[in-house]
Parts: structure tokens; C-alpha cells; sequence
């Protein structure tokens, strides 16, 4: 009998490419393994509702046990590949930690990404920890009952998430960005304007520019972090969430090309034309319409990690069809909706329609008379109108947009009709 395909990772990625290849009829086994020992399970709500204790651990799950045996896919727990041998035709036999090996015709790799680790005196203190998996979720949660104060370490999306989830769930909580602004790196500046005041409005103390000079004990466990300034802020448990490393070494160790994740092309194969890699662990070409050529991205969401195992799906099933996606994502932070559509880079401006006082309002970003991208808060209408005209190629000119009055689906155009457009 074939070996099949060996996809090592067995989460958003790993999981959409499985259930992707089933969908298209491929009829080869399909062994999904990953390290953890949990049946898949997604990962977004363990910052929100999982957290606040809103949602079930089953509904965390992606599909039944029953699911999986008529399918055929082979769910592999808790086992962690070492080694891989892999030969030039693809195939190969992957080593676990247990010893255990894997024989495969063809392999792919939804190994995602790991949390930064900080560097510095106190880290390893119980009650220091990082917010990645399940295990990561459940000791936090099992804490959070016998803590007061709490110090997350980082504004970005997660630190924000489990920040707004531990003020709901009554915690002190104070919350440390390094830069001049919350998520600087994925929503413009009034975004991050309105995050800080809702979130501070909400109770959160949010420091920005703040340096984080040690962790701090009392006794032998966490009491506090310090700041550059020598101010210390108490702490009964420290969350870290200060970015993630995409996991190549298994990658780089069979000789694929990697850089900031592992290269591969618009249909999701790597540097030897024909293992895939998906999801977190993969660095692709920029797939939004009109970006710079050459451009090269790694995403982090749920979206991407769907989007690109489909594309890596017909791959393997020998069709050809490229990614060329919106992106999107969506965060929910307490009371605030979030969803992003689109990319903002190189955008030369931005407008703001709706009621931001309220919180239910977009800020969309222009690049000329041609929009780029949308954040959109509380307002799933204008999400939809926005990532709906993008990914069909089309556009909402501005001086339209600004009528808070007109629903943005009702102007979207043909960009090239447009007068002024770049
Ligand atoms: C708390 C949290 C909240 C999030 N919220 C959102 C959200 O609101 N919206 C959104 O779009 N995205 C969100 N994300 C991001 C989203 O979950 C990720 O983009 C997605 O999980 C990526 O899937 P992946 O399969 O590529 O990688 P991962 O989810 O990182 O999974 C990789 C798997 O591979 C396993 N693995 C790695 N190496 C090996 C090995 N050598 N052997 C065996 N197994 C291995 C890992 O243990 C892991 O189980 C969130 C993430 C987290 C952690």
C-alpha cells in the first residue's frame, strides 16, 4: 500500500490541507500528525471566549472523531519529528522523538510558529507564560483564579486579546507595548488611537514605550515587572506576547530555501518543487493584486492558513491555482469587533466613516483614489463591502466613502473607471 502524504503539523494549516485534499478526492492516505497531545483544535478562542469561559473545549475542536476514521485521515498525536530523510522524488520517512517513523510519498509541513521567548533576568519564574497552544491556555487559565494583578508584556493581537479577556474576568491588568502604539505593525495609527482609549476607557493601565527591564520576583515565584525607568509594575503572573519565530529547522534541515519561513511559490511548494508547506510556517509571494513584484510575506491567521492549504491542495493533486487572495483576519478584544480586509501597505491615505465615538466605524486606507484595505470596528457591513470589492478586483473611491450615509457596497466600481486612479 502507498505511504501517502505525511503532514507534520497538526493544527489550522495542517488540518485545512487534509479536509482540502478529502473535499477534491484525493484517495492516498493521509497521516495528519502534530505534537501536541489534543485532538485539532483551534486556536483563536483560547484568548477570548475559551478563555473567559464563554465556549466549551469541545467546540474548540475542528471536527468529530468520526469525522476524521471516515475520511481516512490518520490523526497522529503526540509525536514530535526530529529527523526527516527525504529523497529527490519527495518521498521519504520522517523520525519522531518516541522513535516512531513515518514513511511518505510526499510530505507538507504546517509546523507554524513558536512565541519570542524574552531575554531576560526572572523569564523562567513560575507564572511567566506565553499564550501559543492549548497546554499554554490551560495553565493560564487554571492561574488566573489565584491572580490579581496581571502584566502582559506586548500590544500586539494576542497580548491585547488575553489583556481585554483578564480585565473582563475582573484582573488588574497592565499592559506593556514597546512602541509609541498598540499593533503598530498590522493597523494604521487611528486604530491604534482608538484601541488605546477603549482599552484604557475599559479599565486596562496601557504603558506605551514602556521597556521591560527584568521580571521581577516574590519569593520563588513572579511578584512584578521592571521597567527601564525603574518603576516596578506588580504582578501576580506575567503574560508574554511578543511576536512569534516560524519553526524551519525541520525544513532547513531537508534543504529547503527559508527565510523568515519557509519560500515557497504561488501554489505552496517549497524550494524542491514538491513539499508544501501552509499556515504560519510559510513565507509566500505577496498574493494581493497590484503588490510590488518580488514582494514576500508570512502571515499569521486563520484566513491564510485556509487559503493557502487549498492552493497547496490542487498542488498535490496536480492542478495548478494560485494564490491570490485578500487577506483578512479578525481579532475580538472585549467589546471590540475587529476585522481587517486587505493590506494597508503603501497606502498615502486614510478616512474614517462611521461613529467612532460609539465604536462602530472604519477606518479605510487609500493609495490614490483606490482602496487598499479596511479596519473595520464593530462594523461588519463595510468589512464585507471592502474585502468583497478587493478580491473582485474592484474599488470604493473615496469622496463616495466619506458619506457615512451610503453603504459602501452601493459604490463599489470598476477601478479603471475611476478618474485620478493610479
Ligand atoms: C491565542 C491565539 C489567538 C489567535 N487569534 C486569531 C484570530 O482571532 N484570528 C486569526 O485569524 N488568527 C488568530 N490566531 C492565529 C492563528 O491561530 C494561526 O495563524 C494558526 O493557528 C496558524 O496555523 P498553523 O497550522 O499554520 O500553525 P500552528 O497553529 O502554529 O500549528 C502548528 C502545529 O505544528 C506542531 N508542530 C510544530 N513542529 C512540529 C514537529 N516537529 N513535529 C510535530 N508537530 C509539530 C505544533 O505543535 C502545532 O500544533 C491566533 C493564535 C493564537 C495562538
Amino acid at each position: 500500500m502507498a505511504d501517502g502524504l505525511l503532514i507534520i503539523g497538526s493544527s489550522q494549516a495542517g488540518v485545512s490541507l487534509a479536509t482540502s485534499l478529502r473535499a477534491l478526492g484525493y484517495d492516498d492516505p493521509i497521516t495528519l500528525l502534530g505534537d501536541e497531545n489534543h485532538r485539532p483544535y483551534q486556536r483563536p478562542a483560547l484568548s477570548k471566549e475559551w478563555l473567559q469561559g464563554e465556549i466549551t473545549n469541545e467546540s474548540l475542536m475542528f471536527r468529530t472523531h468520526d469525522y476524521w476514521v471516515e475520511h481516512r485521515i490518520d490523526v497522529v498525536k503526540n509525536e514530535r519529528i526530529i529527523r526527516i530523510e527525504k529523497r529527490d522524488d519527495g518521498s521519504g520517512v520522517a523520525h519522531s522523538l518516541s522513535g516512531a517513523r513515518f514513511a511518505f510519498d510526499r510530505l507538507a509541513l504546517g509546523v507554524g510558529a513558536r512565541p519570542r521567548r524574552l531575554l531576560l533576568d526572572g523569564v523562567d519564574l513560575p507564572g511567566v507564560l506565553y499564550l501559543r497552544n492549548a497546554d499554554d491556555a490551560l495553565e493560564l487559565k487554571a492561574r488566573v483564579p489565584d491572580v490579581r494583578d496581571v502584566v502582559v508584556i506586548g500590544g500586539g493581537f494576542i497580548g491585547i486579546e488575553a489583556a481585554a479577556s483578564l480585565n473582563r474576568m475582573g484582573r488588574r491588568v497592565t499592559l506593556l507595548e514597546a512602541a509609541t502604539r498598540l499593533v503598530p505593525r498590522a493597523v494604521g495609527e487611528e486604530t491604534s488611537a482608538y484601541l488605546l482609549d477603549h482599552h484604557r476607557a475599559a479599565g486596562i493601565d496601557v504603558v506605551l514605550e514602556a521597556g521591560v527591564r527584568r521580571i521581577v520576583p516574590r519569593g520563588d515565584r513572579v511578584g512584578g515587572v521592571e521597567l527601564s525607568d525603574g518603576r516596578v509594575v506588580a504582578a501576580d503572573l506575567v503574560l508574554v506576547g511578543v511576536g512569534v519565530i516560524p519553526n524551519t529547522e525541520l525544513a532547513e534541515s531537508i534543504g529547503l530555501v527559508c527565510d523568515n519561513g519557509v519560500r515557497v511559490d504561488e501554489c505552496a511548494l517549497a524550494s524542491d518543487g514538491v513539499t508544501v508547506a501552509v499556515g504560519d510556517c510559510a513565507n509566500l509571494p505577496n498574493p494581493v493584486p497590484g503588490a510590488p513584484q518580488g514582494d514576500r510575506v508570512r502571515f499569521e491567521s486563520v484566513n491564510n492558513a485556509i487559503e493557502q492549504a487549498k492552493v497547496a491542495a490542487y498542488a498535490i493533486t496536480g492542478r495548478r491555482e494560485e494564490y491570490a487572495r485578500i487577506p483578512w483576519f479578525w481579532s475580538n478584544q472585549g467589546d471590540v469587533k475587529l476585522q481587517i480586509a486587505g493590506l494597508s501597505t503603501g497606502h498615502d491615505r486614510t478616512l474614517v466613516r462611521g461613529d467612532a465615538e460609539r465604536g462602530k466605524h472604519s477606518v479605510l486606507y487609500y493609495r490614490g483614489d483606490r482602496v487598499l484595505a479596511a479596519d473595520c470596528i464593530n462594523h461588519p457591513l463595510d468589512f464585507m463591502a471592502v474585502r468583497n470589492a478587493l478580491s473582485k478586483g474592484l474599488s470604493i473611491p473615496y469622496d463616495a466613502a466619506a458619506d457615512p450615509s451610503v453603504s459602501l457596497k452601493s459604490v463599489t466600481v470598476d477601478p479603471t473607471a475611476l478618474v485620478g486612479a493610479d
